[in-house]
């Protein structure tokens, strides 16, 4: 094979432009962007890791990646809140899905992990959407040898830090604990919590770890900008900085998709603004899971959220870029190297 030109001109990916391919037309890929598995060039990756298996309560959330692919042809070029163009800025994939196991959680991880290997050998920052929760530990596994211990902010409903369920300790609920115990964080601090608990020692583990826990009162009583300005103080910003989504943060009014609804959480606008808020922040991932399609309601609107919160996330990443803040510690994973 002849050698690859070092000097071959950067790619310039795309969205399919809807001006001239109406946005209902063509396969689904994550915003109309291309299918790729090469990663040449590439700066992020859309990834689905349709996985559900590890669910305690109502499965679905395997097909949350096609729903977000389809519900996703609406986002344009321009994110007019953050004054950025993320897909001008940033060459991004739709990099396609981890080929899970169904049935086989350690399998899964395996794949999980090596697939996100190859993500961080590229360079790339990876977008996930699951997939149940439990798809987060294997992530921050691989992402942790990248980077090193990793700041994570976690929203969610639910604390997800049980210590097992029937015995089994990998599962949608439990995976924050692993993260901990696996030394993978630096810190966490999680976000949205509420609902009906199993007992008042439940967020001992939460004071012993000095995870930081705002419930959904603090979002209604300060705002979500308020919220996330305390949180992210806490977080330097030249550290790298994960955001895992746990669709169910939102209120199943307005995201009634997935598997173990809790009522009187975030609007999607919150959910947006704390997405915004990570600006100058290092992001070196982000995922939204537990999108589960078969209780969506009419007009797909959990599906809908999650491919905006993606779309958010990315536009952080590219107006990071603009102002020198690289996902990686070093190297030039951004546009404007050639
Ligand atoms: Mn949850
Ligand atoms: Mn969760």
């Amino acid at each position: 094979m002849p050698e690859a030109d070092s000097r071959a001109p950067r790619r310039d990916i795309r969205q399919r432009d809807a001006l001239r391919s109406p946005r209902f037309a063509q396969p689904a890929t994550y915003a109309r962007l291309p299918y790729e598995e090469d990663l040449t060039d590439v700066d992020a990756v859309f990834l689905g890791i349709p996985f559900d298996d590890a669910t305690t309560f109502r499965s679905g959330a395997r097909m949350g990646p096609a729903a977000v692919r389809e519900n996703s042809r609406l986002l344009r070029p321009y994110n007019m809140f953050l004054d950025v163009s993320p897909f001008d800025v940033l060459n991004v994939v739709d990099h396609g899905d981890v080929d899970v196991v169904p049935g086989y959680i350690f399998d899964t991880f395996e794949r999980v992990e090596a697939h996100l290997d190859r993500l961080c050998a590229a360079r790339a920052v990876p977008f996930i959407c699951g997939g149940d929760h439990s798809i987060t530990l294997p992530v921050l596994r691989s992402l942790r040898r990248a980077h090193g211990p990793l700041h994570l902010i976690h929203f969610d409903s639910h604390l997800d830090f049980w210590d097992s369920y029937w015995g089994k300790k990998y599962t949608h609920g439990t995976w924050l604990r692993r993260v901990v115990e696996e030394g993978l964080v630096d810190s966490v601090a999680q976000a949205g919590i509420r609902g009906s608990q199993y007992a008042p020692d439940d967020l001992d583990f939460a004071h012993e770890h000095r995870i930081r826990v705002e419930t959904i009162d603090a979002f209604f009583e300060r705002g979500a900008r308020a919220v996330m300005a305390d949180i992210l103080a806490g977080v330097p910003a030249d550290a790298p900085l994960y955001i895992s989504w746990d669709i169910d943060v939102v209120d199943p009014a307005f995201a009634s998709g997935t598997g173990t609804p809790e009522v009187g959480g975030l609007s999607a606008w919150d959910a947006v603004q704390c997405v915004r808020s990570l600006v100058g922040h290092r992001l070196v991932g982000m995922d939204v899971v537990e999108v589960a399609p078969p209780y969506d309601g009419p007009g797909a609107p959990t599906s809908l959220l999650a491919a905006n919160l993606l779309y958010e996330a990315i536009s952080v990443l590219a107006k990071n870029s603009g102002a020198g803040v690289r996902a990686f510690a070093a190297g030039a994973e951004k546009g404007g190297s050639a």
